[in-house]
């Protein structure tokens, strides 16, 4: 890894618009295949790691752990992510009514609990061992893009820029890129806010995620590691947007007992650790994925409902295609951004990741209620998936992120290991 000298020109194979975890991932992912690889992002590394910039925890699928090891990113995380062994649907108060137990599958867990936090400490760690081959730039925003018949040339605010052969828009949702190159968006606000919190709890959570669905949305309690003897869980508390402000403005006590009222008895006794997060849930997908030597990955392309816990794990695909399309064309000793390379990118990420929105977002209309037609409705669904077996066993497959056209990086034999 170099930093990068100010105002020089910049030259590499692909140029990748923010560090945030896809950004990051990617970076590790093109530079472990011996492409030269320049990211930049708005924010210096320091303010990232702070652990007062995203207190969220994601959770990591089978298919997306094994591009993390693939890439020599897992061992960085590994001691610090938590195994998900079942996962608990509830409709409100109701009995149990969907239980995934990784047992029926095999002894492989469903997937991994990781703090964003220790994430983007992995990736810090995995860029620092793959010197000559990336240059991390921090602290310098992206704001133009020119776009040429050989190369690509992207402008920072300090008015350097870099030259690639392909530039990657992975600035999340508000994408800089995406704007400059024209590409429309489509997509709605849900009215409801995620409200994060880490609590520390009596009990073990025995590597138990929990969603239940309350009528203002989903509230999930997901397990975290242990940390210097306290339990943890990680939760996703949704509620309506006009009504979050009031519980983000309850002190300390009544925050808790509100958390308490909606996690019920069985962690034992609960604590608050660390802030309260928030943040506001909306969808939305860019009309295309890609415009002359530019192409977008991640929230850049499609923002969804954390319902399913599938965000990142959608960016982690593109991730792994892209790699594997930019890796294809340079042994082959083609341009990176040869047009069919780019157009097979954008057929098969688009179709996978417009399938995901639109699985959260009618899921998120379902379960978002209280009214008790669809309530009965939704229950009665619920119940026949949890006992017949096979349909069962097939939408545990796709929790996993195991089924569909897999890019090579996530089909590897997994390498990493896992506590517990
Ligand atoms: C409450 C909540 C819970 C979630 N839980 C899960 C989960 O369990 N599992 C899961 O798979 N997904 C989850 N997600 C979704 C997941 O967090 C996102 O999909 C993921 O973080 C997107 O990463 P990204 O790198 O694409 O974008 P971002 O994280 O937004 O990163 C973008 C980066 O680009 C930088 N940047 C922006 N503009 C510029 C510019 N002009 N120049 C340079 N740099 C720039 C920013 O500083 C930032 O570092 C959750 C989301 C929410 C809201």
């Amino acid at each position: 890894m170099t930093s990068a000298a100010p105002k020089t020109d910049i030259c590499v194979d692909v140029a990748i618009a923010g560090a945030g975890l896809i950004g990051g991932t990617l970076a590790v992912a093109l530079a472990r295949h011996g492409i030269k690889t320049a990211v930049i992002d708005r924010l210096d590394p320091a303010a990232m790691l702070e652990g007062s910039f995203d207190g969220r925890a994601s959770a990591i699928t089978a298919s997306s752990q094994t591009l993390l090891a693939a890439i020599g990113l897992w061992p960085h995380l590994a001691d610090v992510a938590e195994p998900i062994r079942e996962i608990r649907v509830s409709d409100g108060a109701a009995p149990l009514f969907l239980h995934y137990d990784h047992a029926l599958l095999g002894d492989t867990p469903l997937g991994f609990m990781a703090e964003n936090r220790h994430y983007r400490l992995a990736v810090a760690r995995a860029m620092a061992e793959l010197p000559g081959h990336l240059t991390v730039v921090s602290g310098r925003a992206v704001t133009g893009m020119s776009d040429g018949p050989d190369q690509i040339s992207l402008a920072l605010d300090d008015g350097q820029q870099v030259r690639a052969r392909l530039a990657v828009a992975a600035e999340g949702r508000d994408s800089k890129l995406r704007e400059l190159a024209g590409i429309g968006l489509t997509g709605w606000s849900y009215s409801q806010t995620a409200i994060v919190a880490t609590i520390g709890h009596a009990r073990p959570h025995d590597g138990i995620a929990h969603e239940r669905f309350l009528p203002a949305g989903p509230f999930a309690i997901l397990p975290l590691p242990d940390d210097r003897g306290v339990h943890r869980s990680s939760l996703v508390w949704t509620e309506r947007t006009d009504a979050a402000p009031g519980y983000l403005a309850l002190d300390g006590t009544r925050f808790l007992a509100e958390i308490a009222e909606r996690v019920g008895g069985f962690l034992g006794e609960l604590s608050l650790i660390g802030p309260r997060f928030s943040y506001p849930l909306g969808l939305q997908f860019a009309a295309r994925y890609g415009r002359g030597r530019m192409v977008l990955a991640g929230d850049a392309a499609h923002g969804i409902h954390p319902i399913a816990g599938q965000g990142l794990n959608l960016g982690l695909r593109d991730v792994a295609a892209l790699t594997e399309i930019i890796a294809d064309a340079h042994g082959l000793g083609l341009d990176l951004a040869h047009p069919e390379g780019l157009a097979r990118y954008e057929r098969w990420r688009r179709a996978d990741n417009l399938m995901m929105a639109g699985v959260t977002d009618v899921l998120n209309r379902l379960f978002s209620n209280d009214i008790a037609p669809v309530r009965l409705a939704r229950d009665l669904g619920l119940a026949a998936i949890n006992r017949i077996v096979p349909l069962k066993k097939f939408f545990m497959r796709h929790a996993m992120g195991t089924v569909g056209d897999l890019p090579r990086l996530m089909r590897a034999p997994r390498t990493g290991t896992a506590r517990g």
